[in-house]
This record gives structure tokens, sequence and C-alpha cells, in this order.
């Protein structure tokens, strides 16, 4: 499949000032606002200087809207004619990952020069998220430029430190609480586009994130006296603690087709041409257990449905075959499902791995609220979209990543992770967070079409 063959509508809104967006997502990729968990590691200045380019690019913001920093986080609010309407907010983040040490040299384009070159704007961050940042901030320019008068009040929202801690968009959603505002919906990165293969369906399928599954990492301890393994008496920690682990894995959590699994099958069925999908879908309720029997099957839809269990790290191993261990630690790491709390996963795992392990949370957060969609923003979402992406059907669906919207959802029933930029599948996967990262001109011009008649048409 290329991508591009299905693009369409691409000659709307002709005299966007193309140029001038790439001209500015190019300066934002020179900004170099990587975010690191050590905190004295952040360059500050270099937010600084992002929040002075968006006051010089987007005068039309400016003089319109209301311009807000909280900490080093940005939020622009464009006043509404209508207060009956509930307020939109579009959100992205300001920071990047860091280039991974040890791979600058393998770099085509020097992951801060922004370079335009071979019909790409390269560098990082084009692709996680400052296209999209940018790409919000354009729109909303060129529709003040043409004199649109919103009716529903618009937020843009950025977030300062997504890919560490996320404070900005929580401290963000509280200020908005605080001063009484309900969302109608939030539209942040996240989503994709796959083929239609894993239900047995004949096109493609687009992916919006309706929520975000939890993440744990538990850590499991054993203690044994060590000595000559010789005389093994009780077992050793390693022994104890793999009887452990093998248990957990073996006695997965409840399977639950969640609520958008069953509206992508709903929306699905007449391109289910092949499968045990096909008959299925027919009476979802009645044939639920086949269902997710399938879902268990296949590697793309198994983790939908249930908390996965990934053991990851175990320490502590005897460095020599006649000696027996003392100190064990391993570490499982659980993608939580929303049917599962934390607690009861905590519960569970004690029970399985028994008294001579230790089991404890080095970090626990569950999964995000499933939003609505049967709301006038996914509808919307969804129409716009399908206005510029011909054969491919937008369903409801969990988003594989965390994003900053869960933290929307104290003042929003309907945050949506989608980002509008569809490019080649393998120049994502190697681009996010990887090396080389670059988003092609066209992806990001038809990105903005997306973002323009969306906030136009819904606002
Ligand atoms: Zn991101």
């Amino acid at each position: 499949m290329n991508i591009y063959e299905l693009y369409i509508n691409e000659e709307e809104y002709s005299d966007l000032r193309s140029d001038e967006a790439v001209r500015h997502l190019s300066e934002a990729i020179q900004i170099n606002t990587t975010s690191y968990m050590d905190a004295s590691k952040i360059d500050y200045a270099a937010f600084d200087r992002f929040h002075a380019k968006m006051k010089e690019w987007y005068p039309c913001i400016m003089k319109h809207g209301e311009y807000r920093e909280i900490d080093y986080s940005v939020l622009i609010r464009i006043p509404g004619s209508d207060p009956s309407l509930k307020p939109a907010l579009f959100m992205a983040h300001q920071d990047v990952v860091p280039v991974v040490e040890g791979t600058e040299e393998d770099w085509i384009h020097d992951p801060f020069s922004g370079d335009v070159a071979d019909g790409y704007i390269w560098g990082r961050g084009a692709m996680d998220i400052k296209e999209m940042l940018i790409a919000e901030l354009e729109s909303m320019e060129y529709l003040l430029e043409h004199g649109k008068q919103f009716r529903r009040t618009v937020y843009l929202a950025f977030g300062q430190d997504e890919e560490v801690i996320g404070s900005g968009a929580i401290a963000i959603a509280k200020y908005l609480k605080e001063q009484g505002v309900e969302l109608e919906f939030v539209l942040d990165e996240g989503g994709r586009v796959g083929s239609g293969e894993a239900y047995g369906a004949d096109i493609a399928v687009g992916s919006i994130g309706m929520y975000e599954k939890g993440y744990a990492d538990m850590k499991l301890s054993a203690e044994s006296f060590g000595g000559h393994s010789s005389n093994p008496f009780r077992g050793t920690s390693l022994g104890v603690l793999a009887k452990a682990i093998a248990a957990i894995v073996d006695h997965p959590l409840e399977n639950v087709l969640p609520a958008s699994a069953r509206e992508t099958l709903r929306i699905l069925a007449p391109y289910i041409k092949e499968g045990p999908l096909k008959e299925a879908v027919k009476d979802i309720d009645a044939n639920e257990a086949q269902i997710i029997a399938h879902y268990l099957s296949h590697p793309d839809l198994n983790s939908q449905i249930h908390t996965t269990i990934a053991p990851t790290m175990i320490s502590g191993g005897s460095q020599a075959g006649n000696v027996m261990p003392q100190h064990m630690e391993a570490v499982i790491n659980f993608r939580l499902a929303p049917q599962d709390t934390d607690e009861g996963l905590l519960e569970h795992c004690r029970q399985l791995a028994g008294k001579d392990v230790k089991a404890e949370y080095i970090v626990a957060n569950e999964a995000s609220r499933e939003s609505r969609f049967d709301t006038m923003g996914f509808h919307a979402l969804q129409d716009v979209l399908s206005h510029y992406f011909r054969d491919i059907v937008f369903v409801p669906s969990v988003n594989t990543t965390a994003t900053d919207a869960r933290s929307y959802e104290c003042v929003c029933d309907c945050c949506m992770r989608f980002e509008p930029f569809l490019e080649e599948p393998e120049i994502r996967a190697k681009g996010v967070h990887g090396t080389n990262e670059k988003i092609s001109v066209r992806a990001y011009l038809q990105g903005i079409r997306v973002l323009i008649r969306m906030m136009d048409q819904l606002c």
C-alpha cells in the first residue's frame, strides 16, 4: 500500500502559504526542546525561544487569542461567540525525546538541522510531534486571517514534558477545571493506520485512540541462604522466583471486549470478507466468546482485550554453577486493561507467587477511562478524515502509547488521539523515537488541511 495513493482533495485551501508552514516546522525542529528525566539537563531557554517564535509567527492568533504560559506549557484561548457551545481543545507537546547516544552519525541530516530535502522535513520532532503543534497553529492562523469568526471557543494546548512526566498537561487541565471549563472534545497525537488483515477486512483501518492502557512494573524478590550447591535443601531463590514468574504468566487475567472494539467490529462488518469474524460479527453479543478467541489468537489484536504480562528483568543470579544465589529480583511489566485495577492485579500476583516471594510495584498506573465515541467530536473527526483519505475506515480503538490526552479526562469525555499526518508505516516506525525522523511535506500539508477543515466546520 502506497499511503499517498489514499490522499484526496489535496487541492483544497490552495492559498495556504505552504512554504511558510514548512519553514516554521523546520525552524521549530532547530530549537532543541529535548526532555530528560533529570530536569537539570533540560535547556529551558530553548522553550523560551520556542514561545517567542510562536508569538512572532502567528500575529492573528496573538491578536484574537489569549496566550498564557503555565510553567513552560502554553495554553491559547480563542474565544467563540456562542457560550452555549462547549469549547474544543487541540493539543500537542513541545518536547522531544533525546537522540540516542552513539547514533548521531547515523542521521543523514543532523537531528536538529530541520533540513528540507528530498520532499521531507528532517529532524527530531518532525513526526513526534512538532508537526502537529505547528500545524494546529498554522490552521488557526489561516482561519483567523480569512476572517473566520469562531462560534465555539477553541483552545490550543502544548505541554512541555509529555515524554517524561506530563506535568504540563496536568497543570493545564487543572487550570481549565478551576475555570469551570468543560470541553466538547480533545484532539491529541496518537492513532495509527494499518491494513484490515487482522479482521479479515479488505480495507485499511484508521484507529483513533479513545483510551490508553495502564502501565505497571512489578518487582518480585526472593531470598535464599546461598552457599554450596551440593545441598539445596529448601531450594534456591532462583527456583522460587522462576516458579512465581511461571505461575503469573500461566494465569492470564480476564478477557473483555471493550466498547471501542465492539464499535470497530460493527463499523468493519461490511468489509470483513474472510476469516472467523465474517460470521461472528453478525451478532457480536451472541458470538462474543468466539470473537475473543480470535483476538487472543492474533498478534495484532490480543493486547486489546486483556492486561498483558511481560517478564522483562532478572538479577542476582550466582556467578558460578556450584554457588547458590542469595537475594534475587525480577521485574514483570504489565499493560493494564480498563477492567483491571492495580490493587487487584497486585493481589492476584501475590496469591500466585506464594509466600516466599515478595511482590511490590515500582510504578503502577491504571488504564485511562474509555472516551465516548457517540459524540459530535468523534463523528466529525471520522468525516473530516474521510474527506482527505479514501479507502480507510476510521474506528475507535485503544492507543498503544501513553499521551498527554488522559490528563484532560477531568474536563472532557471525548479525548481522541489521532495525528492526521499519514506517512509510510516504515518511515514512521523507524523515525518516531528513532533515527532519521522525518515527515514528508505532502503528509504535513495534508494534515494541516484536516485541521483547518475540522476547526472550521466544528468551531
Ligand atoms: Zn509524542
